[in-house]
């Protein structure tokens, strides 16, 4: 019976090598990749990192490396302002320093980068819950953050400084021991205030659903972040170039997509606070509708449109069509047919892996052809709502 494993092996081999023809991309490339939008571009960020300027393990600019390994356009390093586990290693009085290391190493690097990685600079205000830690980012100032006797003074100070502020893993068990995200009268203040603009709703390796209700109820901006403090590649089984195989998807840090009119830092401020973001994390995109909708529209299209061609009917017609559908971007899409047709070869479920084309023979039976409607059910909208996809046919 062994005989026959390595047979199979190359099989299943070509199959995965015939499925990803007609690529733009090789969808086991590193590098995220999303389309821009009509108005806006999209822009990839992780605005919560630590390094050992608080209790992370590297440099900052081992994250600006990592970052442009991934394809990023921007990063925040945002040190534990309250937590400073290796201080008397490496002392620094101004709390400004991981930024400042990090744009230099940025601002090296993007002499030859065709892409260029901004720095923004951030602090995390890490305080028992209520409220949490919570990450001010575009600060000018970090050390007048510091306010070990009031929470509340650190949060004011920020927001003064005309900083984005998001609350970080609001269903951490470590203070949330259901893990269960959940506003206290702390949150609801800082919401009523206008002291609080967003939520992580990705974490790491966390998805929170109780945190995306409270962002859709409370209009606030929707997060994903790594909150690296080891290596991105080994939190989150990134191969590198030379270990990438043909049988499995790269792993990827969550990023925020951020639809932002350019690639600036006040284009960036702009769309965080108006909430013009979308959270990709494993296999899922998730995010309000408003946004998830174009983005998918844009990744996931009609290619090519033909009618079957029969060599040995009597006319040679058919009703059935065959839809290419190609994706430019780097999420899976998985469908679920809500058309009255049914398809030849595929039952209800598609997948559409990322960066591939994959064509569906449908099955119209003489019936009006004019759209093609499915659920994305790795497309998030809300808690247990997938956005629902209309593709028009155009003649
Ligand atoms: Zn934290
Ligand atoms: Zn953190």
């Amino acid at each position: 019976m062994i005989n026959f494993k390595p047979l199979f092996l190359i099989l299943l081999f070509s199959f995965n090598v015939s499925v990803s023809f007609g690529q733009s991309k090789s969808k086991y490339e590193r590098k995220i990749f999303f389309p821009d939008l009509d108005n806006y571009k999209t822009l990839l960020t992780d605005f919560h990192q630590h390094t050992v300027f608080s209790d992370g393990a590297v440099w900052p600019s081992i994250r600006v490396e990592e970052a442009i390994r991934d394809g990023l356009d921007a990063i925040s390093l945002t040190e534990h302002l309250e937590y400073q586990p290796y201080a008397k290693d490496i002392p620094h009085p101004d709390r400004n320093r991981s930024y400042i290391v990090a744009s230099q190493s940025a601002e090296g690097k993007n002499k030859n980068l065709e892409k260029k990685l901004i720095i923004i600079n951030g602090q995390e205000i890490t305080r028992s819950m209520p409220p949490g830690h919570i990450n001010a980012i575009f600060i000018d100032d970090a050390n007048k953050l510091l306010h070990i006797d009031d929470s509340l003074k650190g949060i004011k100070e920020a927001n003064k400084q005309t900083a984005f502020l998001f609350w970080n893993h609001p269903a951490w068990p470590a203070q949330r021991s259901d893990g269960i995200a959940k506003l206290d009268e702390f949150h609801k203040y800082l919401i009523k205030n206008n002291l609080l603009h967003g939520i992580e709703v990705v974490n790491e390796l966390y998805y929170s659903e109780e945190a995306l209700q409270i962002a859709l109820d409370n209009d606030l901006t929707i997060m994903g972040t790594s909150d690296v403090h080891g290596l991105i590649d080994w939190l989150f089984k990134v191969p590198d170039d030379n270990e990438i195989q043909d049988n499995y998807l790269p792993g990827h840090r969550p990023v925020t997509l951020v639809f932002s009119k350019d690639k600036t830092k006040k284009g960036i401020k702009d769309a965080l606070f108006n909430g013009r973001t979308a959270v990709f994390y494993n296999e899922l995109l998730i995010g309000k509708e408003e946004y998830i909708n174009p983005l998918v529209k844009k990744s996931l299209t009609i290619d090519n449109i033909s009618d079957l061609k029969l060599g040995y009917s009597e006319d040679g017609k058919s009703t059935i069509k065959k839809v290419r559908l190609k994706n430019i971007s780097d999420a899976p899409f998985l469908l679920k047919n809500l058309n009255d047709y049914t398809f030849e070869s595929n039952s209800d479920i598609i997948n559409i892996e990322p960066n591939s084309t994959h064509t569906l023979s449908i099955k119209t039976s003489g019936k009006p052809f004019t759209e093609l409607n499915f659920e994305v059910l790795n497309a998030i909208i809300g808690p247990k709502k997938y956005l629902k996809l209309n593709l028009p046919i155009s003649k």
